[in-house]
Order: structure tokens, then C-alpha cells, then sequence
């Protein structure tokens, strides 16, 4: 692979580990689409993992704001799905630390461990493996911010935008691949359903 993998050879790491699969998938919130990724399914996988993370600490690491930071900056992730990302960014880049938010109960706010503190105007970059709809990552922007921390950027894995995708503009964004997957708002306006093509319900 190249000093950063190009789009084609991240999509074709997702694919040949079954990451990134193709049919026809029911969302929780209604959508509905034709290509559905886990990247959990990827990193499980400890060499695909480091070089998927040390990638996107390059496409970081290019930035020279963020650059100039690293020896102070948190990598924090929202969950489990972006730990092993979380740490391969901090290792590679040296930053200061890893940590991460979660939640009790699936309708329970993120948090953060107990006793846990931020410095206050501490520099974040939130990582995580992938960014779909947005959600999960505007909350723990918030989160951080709320503890008197400073976000500086944001960086995943894959970027599978939606229709309903939060924005996170001015601040800087990186992805190693953008997936582009067809979607369809319920069940009535999917071609894939017209076509009886059969379902599979995603749990996220
Ligand atoms: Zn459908």
C-alpha cells in the first residue's frame, strides 16, 4: 500500500473482510440502503487495524494546526467501535492520550468514567470508525465541550453519508474512504424492495 492507502484500496480491505457488505439492509431509524459496514469486522484484523490507523494519523499529522499540538492532544473516541482507532491514531501520532465516552442504556446520554476530568481548554480530536449519521459524534463534541474541552478536529475510518448526515464544518475533517451507498427514506420508496430483493435489519 502507498504512504496513505488510496480510496479503492480501503474499500477493497472493507470488502474482502467482510466489513463492507452489499444487499439490501434496514436502518433503525427507516432507512434503508444497499451497502451496509461494519468496521468492527475489519479490525479485527490486527495489521489491517495498524495500517488503517497509522493512514489516518498521516492525513492528521498533515495538518499543521493539529500538528504543532500532538503533545498535548486527547484522541477520544465515542464508544467502543472506535477504540482500536482511537488507539492506533495515539500511537502513531504520540499524542497525549486516549479515552472514550459510552453510555449506560441505549437511551441513556454519553459519558465519560467516573472521576474522570478534562484540562480545562484541553485540545480533542474525536476519532471514530465511522461516520454515518453524525449523531453520535455531535453528542460527544458536546460532551467534551461541556467539560470545558476544545474539539480540533474530527477523523474516521469511513464516511457513509446519508440525507440526514450531520455537518461538522468549519472544523477539519478526515476520512480514509467515503462510501457511497444508495439510500431510501422507508420502505415504500425503495427500489430494493419494489425488486423483493430480501432485507436484513442492521443493528446500527
Ligand atoms: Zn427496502
Amino acid at each position: 500500500m502507498h504512504f496513505v492507502p488510496t480510496q479503492e484500496e480501503i474499500v477493497g480491505l472493507l470488502r474482502q473482510t467482510g466489513a463492507l457488505r452489499e444487499g439490501h439492509f434496514e436502518y433503525p431509524n427507516g432507512l434503508h440502503a444497499n451497502e451496509y459496514l461494519q468496521v468492527a469486522l475489519a479490525m479485527r484484523y490486527y495489521q489491517h487495524a495498524k495500517t488503517m490507523s497509522v493512514a489516518l494519523s498521516r492525513l492528521v499529522r498533515a495538518n499543521p494546526e493539529i500538528r504543532a499540538i500532538i503533545p498535548e492532544l486527547s484522541i477520544v473516541a465515542p464508544g467502543t467501535g472506535g477504540l482500536p482507532v482511537a488507539y492506533g491514531v495515539c500511537e502513531a501520532l504520540r499524542a497525549h492520550q486516549v479515552y472514550w465516552a459510552e453510555r449506560e442504556e441505549e437511551t441513556e446520554p454519553l459519558r465519560f468514567r467516573q472521576y474522570f476530568q478534562m484540562m480545562p481548554g484541553e485540545k480533542v480530536l474525536l476519532v471514530d470508525d465511522i461516520l454515518r449519521s453524525g449523531r453520535q459524534l455531535t453528542e460527544l463534541k458536546s460532551l467534551v465541550e461541556s467539560k470545558g474541552g476544545q474539539v480540533v478536529g474530527l477523523a474516521v475510518i469511513a464516511y457513509q453519508d446519508t440525507p440526514r448526515t450531520l455537518k461538522f464544518d468549519p472544523l477539519p475533517f478526515y476520512r480514509l474512504a467515503k462510501l457511497d451507498a444508495t439510500y431510501y427514506k422507508d420502505a415504500a420508496s425503495c427500489d430494493l424492495c419494489k425488486r423483493n430483493v430480501p432485507i436484513e435489519k442492521v443493528w446500527i
